[in-house]
């Protein structure tokens, strides 16, 4: 097991110092370490024209800023959550005074607090948060801001998922029981050709933690996901970090093992991938490179365009299978991953 590094027994509640070091270390690894994932991190001119300034850690407002008048576009970090059956607390034109003059941490749902608390820790100044950026009493401020839903979340330094949330007052931190997690060693004398000392563990560690939580569930989050180049994923009873070159648990922090990551995902994640190295072959050939079979972007790797269709079709399976609270939703939920390709 030493090449995973694994960690032994880990705190009981997912909010403890030692569960968020490992996000905070696995985020701070990303930006300095990742080739893949820092290639994203270039200069862009898109910034939300809305964001939540969290401050410092012990401040105890939050407040809305504009961005149009900001002269401080430092990296910022995305929340993605259920809203659940009970409505968070929202920006409307009777909540934006206050809002904007500075509202206590303490009124936010846990959810919100909690991101909070992880945006700061994270030394990142600004908090993205659907709820709180888009007037919610206003169609045509939505219809503007869900069109650049794709630049919010692609540009984040990275997203928070509340992944077993399933509304804004269930939170990110969650108690768990640290025996029933990691692998077991097991001595087996079955037969002489299976003999020895064997560590066991569950292969659907990420399936169980990640793809069937709550949040997956939600159909904007299969954009969420796809566009954002980190996800720190607040599970039910592990951590998780998903980036261009990583995926890890707090029992597996140095990478998950390729037997407990689905073969095919759920939710077409390879699809992501895909998009990303037809964005990086493309960046330095003309506009007509995937014409055609013969074209240098087809030729250049083994990618084939009907790999590409594939992962586009389970994609699309996956979508078609989450819940979409508003039916004229779901183009707008959409319109991003179809414009990546
Ligand atoms: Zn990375």
């Amino acid at each position: 097991m030493e090449k995973y590094n694994y960690p032994g027994l880990l705190a009981r509640n997912t909010g403890s110092p030692g569960a968020l070091n490992f996000l905070l270390s696995k985020y701070k690894e990303c930006r300095q370490e990742h080739v893949q994932c820092g290639l994203r991190d270039l200069p862009n001119p898109f910034y939300p024209s809305r964001i939540i300034d969290v401050g410092e850690m012990d401040d105890e407002n939050v407040c809305l800023r504009t961005t149009d008048t900001f002269d401080d576009e430092g990296p910022y970090f995305c929340l993605s959550h259920c809203w659940g059956e009970m409505q968070p607390y929202v920006l409307t034109k009777e909540t934006e005074p206050m809002l904007r003059r500075g509202l206590p941490v303490g009124t936010l749902p846990k959810t919100f607090r909690d991101a909070i608390v992880v945006t700061r820790k994270s030394q990142v100044r600004y908090l993205w948060i659907d709820s709180l950026c888009i007037f919610q009493d206003d169609v045509d401020d939505w219809s503007t801001e869900a069109s650049h839903m794709r630049d919010v979340y692609g540009q984040a330094a990275c997203t928070i998922a509340a992944t077993a949330a399933k509304n804004s007052d269930e939170g990110l931190f969650f108690e768990r029981t640290p025996e029933l997690l990691g692998p077991r060693e097991i001595r087996a004398t079955w037969t002489p050709t299976v003999a020895g000392l064997f560590w066991c563990d569950r292969e659907t560690i990420w399936t169980d933690g990640v793809e069937r939580a709550p949040l997956s569930s939600r159909a904007w989050v299969a954009q969420e996901r796809h566009l954002s180049s980190r996800t720190m994923h607040f599970g039910a009873t592990q951590l998780f970090w998903e980036c261009h070159q990583c995926k890890a648990s707090e029992c597996y922090p140095t990478g998950l093992p390729n037997w407990a990551l689905p073969f095919w995902s759920e939710d077409g994640s390879t699809l992501k991938s895909d998009i990303r190295h037809i964005r990086q072959r493309t960046a330095n050939l003309p506009s007509n490179s995937f014409d055609t079979k013969d074209s240098p972007l087809v030729q250049s790797e083994a990618m084939h365009p009907t790999e590409l269709y594939h992962s586009w079709g389970v994609f699309r399976i996956s979508y078609s299978m989450c819940d979409m609270t508003k039916e004229e939703d779901k183009l707008v939920a959409i319109q991003g991953i179809a414009k990546g390709m």
